[in-house]
């Protein structure tokens, strides 16, 4: 695998494969890697033939500097990771290479997505985001860019800027990789202690109660018992809501809808989000 930590250097290198018709699938990270991130370097080398992948802990997109401060930083063995999966080309930069002339603030307009769930407790994180996936595919003009569905709303924003920004990439969404008692994998997982870890699981049991139970209840019941369940483990709810797949509200259980539930709480200052497909029957 090769590492690049210079902007200049993996632009030249990204332009002279593409001249050669070379395919090339983006996963953009911020490190800790675990096998959520892994499963899209795997797409990407199913679809492409370069596959690039970046590490880099963004300033821009963290609302509470204590949580960038504690976020975790495990190089060595992303490296160890990213080479047995396979990928080709590891983008490492330092601040100054993604924001060479400081944080410039931008505008994007996103509309009602900035605003709700995510956007609504993490005031800024959606503008910071679009602000450096935007700066890493002028790094990296890829064909394809991989996103995992664990973030739902990151995946619309990010898709919502391309179009804005007339950035020329297709989007693959995966699927949520999970740990075998169904906690969805995340970097900040690693700074859960062992009982907060055993209490974490009770996320992915309150999305699975809200799918078995839309059939039969309201949702306002569904939603207060998947509060009781979160907060009997000593979580701190910010959101519980249910969502058609645009994140547009739902009230009213509505049979042609595909449904989302998405789920944000917070145990000793580290913060999880998950979500579940409602209505696919699979999961
Ligand atoms: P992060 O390093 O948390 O910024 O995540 C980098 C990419 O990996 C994002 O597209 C995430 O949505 C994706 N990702 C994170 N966790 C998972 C997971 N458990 N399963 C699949 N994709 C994930």
């Amino acid at each position: 695998m090769i590492i690049y930590r210079k902007a200049d250097e993996i632009t030249q290198y990204i332009s002279n494969k593409k001249k050669n018709n070379i395919s090339i699938g983006f996963v953009p990270t911020m490190g800790a890697l675990h096998q959520g991130h892994i499963s899209l370097i795997s797409k990407s080398k199913a679809d492409n033939l370069l596959t690039v992948c970046s590490i880099f802990i963004n300033p821009t997109q963290f609302n509470n500097p204590d949580d960038f401060k504690k976020y975790p930083i495990t190089i060595e063995s992303d490296i160890e990771m990213l080479v047995a999966a396979g990928c080709d080309v590891l983008f490492l930069p330092q601040r100054e290479e993604v924001y060479p002339t400081g944080f410039i603030k931008t505008h994007y307009e996103l509309g009602k997505l900035e605003n709700i769930l995510e956007g609504r407790f993490r005031q800024g994180h959606f503008q910071g985001v679009c602000l450096v996936v935007e700066r890493l595919l002028n790094i990296i003009p890829c064909d394809i860019l991989y996103l995992g569905q664990k973030d739902y709303q990151q995946c619309m924003i990010i898709e919502k800027m391309t179009q804005l920004r007339n950035i020329n990439c297709s989007i693959k969404i995966s699927p949520t990789i999970r740990e075998k008692d169904g906690l969805a994998m995340s970097s900040r997982n690693s700074r859960l202690s062992h009982s907060e870890r055993t209490a974490a699981t009770i996320i992915y049991q309150a999305l699975k109660y809200i799918k078995s139970n839309l059939k039969n209840k309201s949702i306002e019941d569904i939603k207060k018992t998947a509060y009781q369940m979160l907060e009997q483990c000593e979580f701190e709810v910010d959101y519980i809501e249910i969502t058609d797949q645009h994140l547009g509200f739902v009230e009213h259980q509505d049979s042609n809808k595909t449904l989302v539930g998405l789920i944000a709480a917070t145990i000793n200052n580290i913060r999880l989000i998950d979500n579940l497909i409602l209505t696919d029957f699979d999961e």
